[in-house]
């Protein structure tokens, strides 16, 4: 919400050699791009935001993961770039008034990425941006029992099934429709409410899978209009809210199934795979 109410562009790209199922600590590695991806935001009023993953290498027990978050904002100067990992260290004061910020989330990141047994490492150029990067290790289950493809692959098929997917959050429809490709659906995006009910009048969905808080038209007003014209098309809700408030008001808008995010894939399959139809 933050870019797109800075009027940033985010370029969002994340390897597909990296393995589905990795383990590691899913909290820190929150903590630590959340650290790295709010400040790129807030020390940036132009251009754009960039977070990659890439596969950097991988052997039969682990993969390294190569994280990237680089921003075109005001960047940082040479000489205060050795202080930024100190505590209570904002470059900022020194050469203007200080933008909110406890000064403690790069000694932070850098910690949690040291207990990683790794480094961080910044580039900066003032006025022209920064760049941090780091490496971690994750362990590749060996249990293919956890995948949740494990029992037959090939079953888990939702082949030339027409899937709509209705978030404002990229990050979102970016992990939604890397399993949906992966089990062959053909996927279409939609950024909010409004864009979704203009995509159903014009292409013929097999499901529509649904935000429900969006700017410009939000998933419970969609789910309505689209229901009046298309009552028979299947819209499941996608949502982090679990309250049974939530779930009651999406059943009463017409919705025809509920599912909580972060998602769990097998979850996720079983409940699209229901309005699967052999073409
Ligand atoms: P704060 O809470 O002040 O953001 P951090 O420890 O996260 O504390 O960052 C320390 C300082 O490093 C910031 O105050 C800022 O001066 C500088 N900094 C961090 N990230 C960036 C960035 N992406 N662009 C420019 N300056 C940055």
């Amino acid at each position: 919400p933050k870019i797109i109410e800075k009027r940033l562009e985010l370029d969002l790209s994340i390897d597909e050699d990296i393995p589905n199922l990795i383990l590691g600590d899913q909290m820190r590695l929150s903590q630590i791009l959340n650290n790295l991806i709010s400040n790129a935001v807030k020390f940036t009023h132009k251009g754009k935001i960039t977070f990659r993953m890439e596969k950097e290498s991988q052997d039969a027990s682990q993969v390294t993961i190569k994280f990237t978050v680089a921003d075109t904002g005001i960047g940082i100067a040479e000489k205060n770039l050795g202080m930024i990992f100190d505590p209570f260290m904002q470059e900022t004061q020194f050469i203007n008034s200080h933008t909110g910020g406890t000064g403690l989330g790069l000694a932070i990141t850098k910690r949690l990425i040291a207990l990683h047994k790794s480094t961080i490492h910044v580039y900066s150029q003032l006025d022209k941006g920064t760049r941090f990067t780091f490496s971690i290790s994750y362990i590749l289950p060996q249990d293919t029992d956890l995948s949740p493809t494990a029992n037959d692959a090939s079953m888990l098929n939702l082949h030339g099934m027409n899937v709509l997917i209705v978030d404002d959050n990229k990050m979102n429809i970016f992990i939604a429709s890397k399993f949906l490709k992966k089990w062959l659906a053909n996927v279409d995006e939609a950024l909010d409410g409004q864009i979704a009910v203009n995509m159903v009048n014009s292409k013929k969905y097999d499901v529509v899978i649904m935000d429900l808080q969006m700017p410009v038209m939000d998933g419970f007003e969609a789910t309505k209009i689209i229901k009046q014209t298309h009552p028979d098309l299947p819209v499941i809700a996608l949502t982090a809210d679990a309250m049974p408030e939530t779930y009651n008001k999406a059943l009463s808008n017409g919705m025809d199934d509920y599912l909580t995010k972060p998602f769990v894939p097998a979850k996720f399959f079983d409940k699209i795979s229901r309005y699967y139809k052999v073409k």
